[in-house]
């Protein structure tokens, strides 16, 4: 009846739906679901004064295999009963009002009433046919009430067999336990068979109705054949089959057949009783002990027995009780489907490992609030293929992230270090600049020295604009932003170097807003150590070309050139600092590391494309940097 709905992963009973089938308490393996234990109360009502009868059900063989009847009675009555009765009569009982009824046709086609599970599910799910049921107590009601008859009107009745719904069924029983329980209640005490007297049931015996819980049982007690001499019974038990049985019935199908309906297998296989038992083996357990009862003796006894029954009203009303949920509307279904990865027929696999038998099911549970997405197996493997590869991705960014600062940790220290040392170096250096320079001048153009003295000049120049470099790329400046025009700029760029004759240079402006705010003095450092590289790298001439691109909020200033190209090895030596492939005395290896400073300072990248080998097509390299159009400092 899908009483049990998944709240965050966690399976939860809604009692209103709960029909007490305890089939979720059978198929637990990790024995998560459980019923509420009352030997509690038994214990209570046990210490009392009223006289105290213990009503055990009828498949008790199934259950206590190990233990004789008389010796099981003698251990129930060693709890402290003063009567230990067999419901089983009570199932006699109510045989005969079964067959009454069905002999006398006035009630029309029945739906049996005897399991509490079966009389819950019309209530709550065919509220229009409660007007079906057998108007006949339960075995054990009608049990109940013969012992009121015969001992006390104020007995305190205690029912011990193997159903959970019965715990529920009627407010004529002082209390419900199961035969689990019982065994508790055993071991509580130290009550062994070993130690017990044996002890045989109180009056009234019980007859055919012994054999009411197994599989048949009702139709054996009628003495009865199904659906073969035009009696017109239709037995199903089970969860599966019950269901179907009542469906075809609702629907006409059956016409005047009765429903004998059980919702376990038999109610030796009940969620009361002990794990594992093997189904026919309780069976013929249940068969064997009816068989000793029938003695010719036994049964002159106990037709004398029924005979002082009938005065007792074994009447019973029911009441509608109306659960069913509303269908929701075609678009929630439809919505649940999709979101479970469920586009066409196709992907609807109905595999059943949600629990429901369709997808469909499925979905419109979903919006009822019954059920999530993620009991579908094909949908969880799904997100978990999905998630992996995420997994993948992420990683793989980080190990980039943690590449770029290593590289950016690195260029930091170096910085530090740089910088350190070129302060030191610029006071010397410009003091020997200086007196080089007064002696350079003057010494005549004739004298021998001369010669010498320029080369000193010229190398300390060197020396300077290295240091100077230095300190530009160890420095932390300010970004001050103002508004350019980068056609412009780039233009005024290319002004602002030597160019040699064989060098030709274009602007290829594709921006349809080429305003932007950047720090022009830096950004023309930038500029102008790209274009010096470019040229540097195609001594045989060559075009050299800037690039001017927009992207939403983001422009981008590219130098291309037709060069050598960078090695695949230097690719990631580029920007470190003195790094330099142009021979000694030519590149001082810093041009890159401070454009490097200069762009992320503008919160801006630097990507590099180069290609270095002929034959994979036209040699050059294309640096290309991204910045904010109008970014404040992060
Ligand atoms: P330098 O120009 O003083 O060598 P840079 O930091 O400007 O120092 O450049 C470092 C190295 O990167 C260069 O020596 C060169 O090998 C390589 N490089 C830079 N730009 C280019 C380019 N446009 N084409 C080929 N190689 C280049
Ligand atoms: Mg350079």
């Amino acid at each position: 009846v899908k009483a049990i709905r998944i709240i965050n992963g966690q399976a939860e009973v809604i009692n209103e739906r709960c029909i007490g089938c305890g089939n979720c308490v059978k198929v637990c393996s990790q024995g998560a679901k459980n019923y509420i234990r009352t030997t509690g109360v038994v214990w209570g009502i046990l210490t009392g004064h009223r006289p105290k009868v213990a009503l055990v059900a009828p498949s008790f063989p199934a259950e206590f295999q190990e233990i004789a009847p008389e010796i099981l009675v003698g251990m129930i009555r060693g709890l402290g009963f003063d009567y230990v009765v067999e419901v089983g009569f009570g199932a006699d009982l109510v045989a005969r009002e079964y067959d009454r009824m069905m002999t006398d046709g006035e009630h029309g086609p029945s739906i049996s009433s005897d399991c509490p599970a079966i009389v819950f599910y019309v209530e709550h799910y065919y509220p229009h046919l409660v007007p079906s049921l057998a108007p006949i107590v339960s075995p054990v009601v009608a049990m109940a009430r013969v012992i009121r008859e015969r001992i006390s009107k104020d007995c305190a009745t205690v029912f011990i067999g193997p159903c959970i719904s019965k715990k529920v069924e009627s407010d004529e029983l002082d209390e419900v336990i199961t035969f689990t329980e019982l065994r508790d209640m055993f071991t509580d005490r130290g009550i062994r068979p070993g130690d017990t007297e044996p002890s045989s049931f109180d009056p009234p015996h019980a007859g055919r109705g012994a054999i009411f819980p197994v599989s048949r049982g009702m139709l054996n007690t009628l003495r009865r054949e199904e659906d073969a001499d035009g009696t017109g019974i239709v037995v199903a038990e089970g969860r599966i089959q019950f269901r179907e049985a009542i469906r075809e019935f609702d629907s006409g199908l059956l016409g005047n057949m009765h429903l004998q309906l059980l919702c376990c297998e038999g109610c030796i296989m009940g969620p009361g009783t002990s794990a594992g038992g093997k189904r026919f083996a309780r069976r013929m357990k249940v068969t064997e002990y009816v068989r000793g009862k029938l003695h010719p003796e036994v049964t002159r006894c106990w037709l004398e027995e029924m005979e002082k029954s009938e005065g007792i009203d074994l009447g019973q009303t029911f009441t509608p009780r109306d659960r069913r949920l509303p269908q929701p509307a075609e678009d929630p279904i439809q919505a649940a489907l999709e979101a479970m990865g469920k586009h066409s027929p196709s992907d609807h696999l109905n595999c059943g490992a949600c629990g429901y038998d369709t997808c469909r099911e499925h979905a419109t549970a979903i919006v009822q609030g019954l059920a999530e997405n993620e009991m579908c197996l094909p949908y969880a493997i799904e997100n978990l293929h999905r998630s992996i590869s995420e997994l993948h991705i992420s990683n793989e960014k980080l190990a980039s992230a943690k590449e770029a600062l290593r590289q950016s940790e690195k260029l930091a220290h170096m910085g530090q270090l740089s910088a350190g040392i070129a302060h030191e170096l610029n006071n010397p250096l410009g003091v020997i600049t200086m007196y080089a320079g007064i002696l350079l001048e003057e010494s005549g153009p004739q004298d021998p020295l001369r010669q010498d003295l320029k080369l000193i000049v010229e190398q300390t120049d060197r020396c300077r604009k290295i240091v100077g470099g230095l300190l530009n790329f160890a420095r932390k400046n300010q970004v001050n932003r103002e508004e350019t025009d980068l056609a412009e700029f780039a233009r005024l760029s290319l002004d602002s170097i030597i160019i040699p004759e064989n060098i030709r240079t274009r602007i290829e402006n594709r921006m349809n807003d080429s305003l932007a705010w950047i720090d022009q003095d830096q950004m023309m450092q930038v500029m102008t150590n790209l274009e010096k590289n470019a040229i540097e790298a195609m001594p045989d001439g060559g075009t050299l070309t800037i690039i001017l691109r927009e992207d939403d909020d983001q422009i981008g200033l590219c130098v291309e050139d037709e060069g050598s190209g960078i090695a695949g090895e230097n690719m990631d030596k580029i920007f470190t600092p003195f790094f330099t492939t142009k021979g000694p005395g030519k590149g001082t290896g810093l041009g890159l590391p401070i454009i490097y400073g200069i762009v992320k300072m503008h919160s801006g990248k630097i990507n590099v494309e180069s290609n270095d080998d002929p034959g994979k097509g036209k040699t050059g390299t294309r640096f290309c940097i991204s910045l904010p159009r109008k970014c404040v400092n992060p």
